[in-house]
């Protein structure tokens, strides 16, 4: 196996990789909370984690990847203290929560297949893991780190931290915690307003509950992590990833639990993607700046100028180094799009181009300088997973690509090895590690104003009750794969299936 190398948050430096056992890599990464649809912020982490699950694979690694999903939990956001998302939404939303839980997970689905992420080994749910988070909140009740009141169970950070290194991931001490947490309403029952939940009692009227030791109620969020990675990875495995966003105080108790469960870190490799901006500001509800993955691909949403196609979206975020802020805008998009339009085209040129059986090349100097940029790809994603740097090789080929079809190279100028080379290298990198591929909505924009035309179509239709025109053109858009949908505002949404 080629030498790897990551940049392990755990220890703030780049290690070379070693897994466990040889030959073998685990694989956990934090999934997406199904209490709505994912937007562009999510679609990093997990495109990231694609392009590391590739390669791993691409390196000759047996790799099992367990990616989650939150269907239930409680959750500790920055200041406030929020109430079950999904039960909260699938109120909001007059639906069974697993009703909600269902038409997300869905949408989420849809939306990975479209950015070409291959789905994970394993996808477990939270709902799915109730016995195994309860049998891991007893053994840390029991180990004395946990204590009980009025049907919730709390995990005590002060006495975990007095024999034990928190803050190991995280950098942060208990003390700057203590000092930057707010007191927050009905936490007269914890210990320590920095103790965190791993089970909630469920008032009357919550719709997620279930029976527990400690009377009917629901799952904290850290928990489930810790619970469903050790179930199908063990105690202790190779990699576990997700957003900085989740670095603290998500993955810090993660860490914490595990501890005192096993005495293990819980996994070796801590590696965090960086989050996208959009012009320049954090994305948020605050802000109101969120856009929605179909949003889009559609382009309807005001700060989009046009949709873009999946290819480009994630063309655009592997331009920039996993660890690296990405910055959203328009012109960014755009640029990226032109980018990937133009590199494209070269690999379906490079394919066409007829190898020579010269041994020499006529021009050596290029020859050389072409094999370098093959082998800068390789040493790129051994780097820590240099996605920037791979595209950028592969824009030095371009032009000699161009060259070569165009006349202004001889077909000699390299030999046919080389040019082979420049082939598998193209393949590999772009389409087999990237997860980059020819896109059927290349020209995103056209088929969105074809789709808007042949939904207006079907809505007169519908007005004049020819409801066997609007069928015929919902059932006939599916067997294409396109998916069209009623809204009850009388509009209609597609997607591709
Ligand atoms: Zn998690």
């Amino acid at each position: 196996m080629p030498s790897l190398k990551i940049y392990n948050s755990l220890t703030r430096q780049k290690e070379l990789f070693t897994p466990i056992f040889p030959g073998y890599v685990g694989m956990y990464v934090c999934g997406p909370t199904v209490s709505g649809e994912s937007h562009l912020g999510h679609a990093k982490p997990y495109i990231t984690f694609d392009v590391i699950y590739r390669y791993l694979m691409y390196l000759g690694y047996r790799v099992r990847y367990v990616r989650n999903i939150t269907d239930a939990g409680h959750f500790e956001e920055e200041g406030r203290e929020a109430q079950d998302k999904i039960a909260d939404k699938a109120n909001h939303e007059k639906l069974e929560p697993m009703e909600l839980v269902q038409k997300y997970t869905n949408l989420f689905h849809q939306a990975m297949a479209r950015f070409n992420c291959l789905p994970p080994d394993i996808e477990p749910t939270a709902t799915g893991h109730i016995i195994e988070q309860i049998s891991l909140i007893e053994v840390i009740l029991a180990k004395g780190y946990g204590y009980e009141v009025n049907g919730s169970v709390y995990f005590d950070v002060p006495k975990y931290a007095a024999d034990h290194d928190y803050g190991i991931l995280s950098g942060r001490s208990l003390e700057d915690l203590v000092e930057n947490t707010r007191n927050l309403e009905g936490q007269d029952e914890k210990r320590n307003k920095v103790d965190f939940a791993l089970w909630k009692h469920a008032p009357e009227g919550h719709i997620m509950r279930w029976k527990s030791p400690w009377g009917e109620g629901f799952p904290g969020w850290h928990i489930e992590c810790s619970a469903m990675s050790s179930k199908y990875l063990g105690s202790e495995f190779d990699i576990h990833g997700g957003g900085m966003d989740l670095l603290f105080p998500h993955h810090e108790s993660e860490i914490a639990q595990s501890q005192i469960a096993t005495g293990k870190m819980l996994a070796r490799y801590w590696i965090h993607n960086n989050m996208i901006t959009i012009n320049g500001r954090k994305m948020g509800k605050s802000y109101n700046n969120i856009i929605r993955l179909s949003d889009l691909f559609t382009g309807t949403n005001p700060l989009l100028e046009k949709p873009y196609s999946p290819m480009v979206v994630r063309f655009f975020i592997l331009q920039t180094h996993y660890r690296s802020t990405l910055d959203f805008s328009n012109e960014a998009l755009q640029a990226a799009e032109k980018g990937w339009n133009r590199l494209f085209a070269a690999y379906e040129t490079l394919q066409k181009l007829k190898p020579n059986t010269n041994e020499f090349p006529s021009d050596p100097e290029l020859e050389e300088k072409v094999k370098g940029f093959c082998l800068g790809c390789e040493e790129a994603m051994a780097d820590d997973f240099n996605t920037a740097m791979v595209l950028a090789n592969l824009f030095e080929i371009a032009p000699v690509i161009n060259a070569l079809k165009g006349g202004q190279l001889q077909p000699d100028a390299i030999t046919g090895s080389t040019l082979e080379t420049m082939k598998q290298t193209f393949h590999t990198y772009l389409e087999e590690i990237l997860g980059l591929k020819d896109d059927p909505v290349t020209d995103g924009g056209k088929l969105g104003g074809v789709m808007e035309l042949v939904a207006d179509i079907r809505k007169s239709a519908r007005k004049r009750k020819d409801y066997a025109t609007s069928d015929r053109i919902r059932d006939e858009l599916q067997s294409l794969g396109i998916l069209l949908k009623d809204e009850k505002d009388g509009g209609s949404s597609w997607t591709m299936i």
